[in-house]
């Protein structure tokens, strides 16, 4: 997160969602439910408004909170997004029939990691959004690439860490691997050969990745 005020004074200026949003957010704090921050949905958004996918994929679905919020900001798109967690599976599966937006997402269910054909033969994708196992960023991102239309993009959440990413001393023997992990995915992606990054400090931090060109 910026600097407190700043950030404060941003999220009061946003419109307030709809009801539906509004509850899913108290929902996710209530259960801890890691959704996307807004301003980095807010960001996403509005990327993807500029983009115009028709077809994106989310490896990471929770409660269907940035699924449903894609839908709704993009009326004319279908998303595919991956869910492990059979609780936040179904809790997901009620929010989307209650907006009624299941022709819409198709939610997958299973590990990312093992459902590789199902979720390819899906595509191809304008746009792929990993938010999923922070230390498993690479993996999805290798394994589903090759899925990404040649005008596409991938964006990823979570890669600065809530700041820890750039802290010196971790005490906290787990989170110090998992740091590890973003760093070297972070060091990994914006030196890849096939993508232009650029990580933008907003929400827990962004990774916007666009795939190059010929000769680009
Ligand atoms: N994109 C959501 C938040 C996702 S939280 C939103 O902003 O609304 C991350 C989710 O990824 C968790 O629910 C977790 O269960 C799921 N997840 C983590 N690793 C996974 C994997 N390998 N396969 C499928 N789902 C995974
Ligand atoms: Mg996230």
């Amino acid at each position: 997160m910026l600097n407190e005020k700043l950030h404060n004074y941003l999220e009061d200026l946003l419109p307030d969602r709809n009801e539906l949003f509004l509850e899913m957010e108290s929902y996710a704090r209530e259960q801890e439910v890691p959704i996307m921050e807004l301003s980095g949905i807010e960001t996403m958004l509005q990327l993807l408004r500029i983009q115009k996918p028709k077809k994106i994929l989310e490896v990471g679905t929770a409660i269907g909170y940035s699924a449903l919020r894609m839908a709704v900001a993009l009326p004319d798109a279908t998303i595919v997004t991956i869910e492990r967690d059979e609780q936040r599976i179904k809790v997901a599966e009620q929010y989307i029939e209650r907006s009624q937006k299941e022709r819409q997402i198709l939610l997958i269910t299973g590990d990312a990691l093992n459902i590789v054909n199902e979720v390819g033969s899906e595509g191809p994708y304008d746009v792929i959004f990993i938010d999923a196992a922070k230390g498993q960023y690479q993996k999805f991102f290798e394994i589903y690439s090759p899925f990404l239309d040649k005008e596409g993009m991938i964006i990823t959440d979570n890669v600065l860490f809530k700041g820890l990413v750039y802290e010196s001393e971790i005490e906290n023997k787990r989170i110090r691997s998992l740091v590890k992990k973003i760093r070297s995915f972070n060091e990994w992606l914006m030196k890849h050969d096939h993508f232009h990054t650029v990580i933008l400090p907003v929400g827990d931090g962004i990774a916007i990745s666009k795939k190059r060109g010929d000769g680009e």
